[in-house]
């Protein structure tokens, strides 16, 4: 049987990592500031990420859900503690678009209402509900399309304010930041605005912090730059480094009722074990002071070059923006320079390196970069 042929794959195959390196089959190091797509939070491998997953293995690597897991217990005191949510209770599952599809559940379960507005350029996810969330055409099929969601355009608060005032409005979500649709921020008054008019209606505010989130940008979630509490975050991608796992904070204004959420894996005790130990290396190592110290740093030290339309983003969470095809550029990177990076559309090289990225990694990537654009 051969895959079902999905992705557009590059000629690398990776077998080894450490930290932010990378290592191919054939032995080739590569410069990793893709972090497999924002997954990678604390670095390929660690140390103390690998014996705490190797522990769990050996101890009981999975049960279900209709026992105390006393690991999720914990897990929950201390992402509480590290992100100031200490006052919010916390639901466990497998993915970003499962913790987007619970959060919209919970605010339509809460309002009764079905609506939902989202915004132009979103990505959620790729499951029904989640992908219904996310404005690109290409990957929503007609199936999805019956959702009820209005997409408005970010930063447009009084076009927010007019779909509200329609009614029927169970949640409004938004991205941290913006990732696949091109590094897109909210600024803090839109947050603020999107709070204040989810108060006045009724609707319940949905961050979705899958890629934005723990730590990236500085902050634990990039919305603690606005001041604002959202109602439901939701998280996923670099929550336990690679191990699959998502989950969702859940302001204390929901009533839990039994059955009203499930999943067989969510919370299982190996994404557990991997979660809680991200947390410790993050806290040991300063990771989101690095993370925003070395993302300026880079910003700062870009070349300027005239072929750059424009930087945006924040902390590790970084978009450069071209006014020609980025794919080239890429490419020369990788097969060349043998760096990762990501992009965003077809014009933005976009980066999202492990937390504890290095100035001195940094500089590596700016020196290659310097070099493919004068090339
Ligand atoms: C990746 C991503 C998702 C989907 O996460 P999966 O784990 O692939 O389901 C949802 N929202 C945002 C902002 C993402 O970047």
């Amino acid at each position: 049987m051969e895959l079902f042929d999905v992705y557009s794959l590059f000629n690398v195959t990776p077998v080894r990592a450490q930290g932010c390196t990378v290592w191919d089959d054939k032995g080739q190091e590569y410069l990793d500031l893709y972090g497999g797509h924002a997954v990678i939070s604390v670095g390929h491998c660690h140390p103390h990420y690998v014996a705490a997953l190797t522990e769990q293995l050996n101890k009981i690597g999975f049960y279900s859900n209709s026992v105390r897991n006393p690991l999720q217990e914990e897990l929950a005191r201390r992402i509480g503690e590290v992100s100031g949510y200490d006052d919010y209770t916390l639901f466990l599952d497998n993915s970003g678009a499962e913790s987007n599809e619970n959060a919209a559940k919970l605010a339509s379960f809460h309002t009764g209402k079905d609506r939902i507005i989202a915004f132009r350029r979103s990505f959620h996810g790729r499951t029904s509900g989640a992908v219904a969330l996310t404005d690109n055409p290409a990957i929503v099929s007609p199936f999805n399309a019956h959702h009820r969601v209005t997409f408005v355009d970010l930063n447009d608060g009084d076009a927010v304010a007019d779909e509200l005032a329609k009614g029927g409005v169970a949640a409004v979500i938004v991205e941290g930041i913006q990732g696949c649709g091109g590094i897109h921020l909210p600024s803090s008054g839109f947050l603020q605005a999107l709070r204040r008019l989810c108060d006045r209606y009724g609707a319940v505010l949905i961050l979705d912090e899958v890629q934005s989130g723990y730590g990236r940008t500085g902050k634990f979630f990039a919305h603690q730059w606005s001041g604002i509490r959202p109602d439901i975050i939701t998280m996923g991608k670099g929550i336990a480094n690679g191990f699959p796992c998502g989950g969702i904070l859940v302001s204390p204004m929901f009533q839990a009722r039994k059955g009203m959420l499930g999943t067989t894996f969510g919370g299982n005790y190996l994404a557990c074990a991997g979660a809680l130990a991200v947390l410790d290396i993050i806290e040991r190592e300063g990771l989101m002071a690095n993370a925003l110290a070395v993302g300026d740093y880079i910003r700062e030290a870009l070349p300027k070059s005239g072929r750059i339309k424009e930087v945006r983003g924040k902390g590790l969470m970084l978009g450069i923006e071209f006014d020609e095809r980025v794919a080239p550029l890429r490419e020369a990177l990788l097969y060349d320079k043998h760096i990762f990076t990501g992009v965003a559309g077809q014009n933005m090289i976009r980066l999202l390196a492990p937390l504890c990225l290095t100035r001195a990694e940094a500089d590596r990537f700016l020196e290659a970069f310097n070099e493919v654009l004068a090339a």
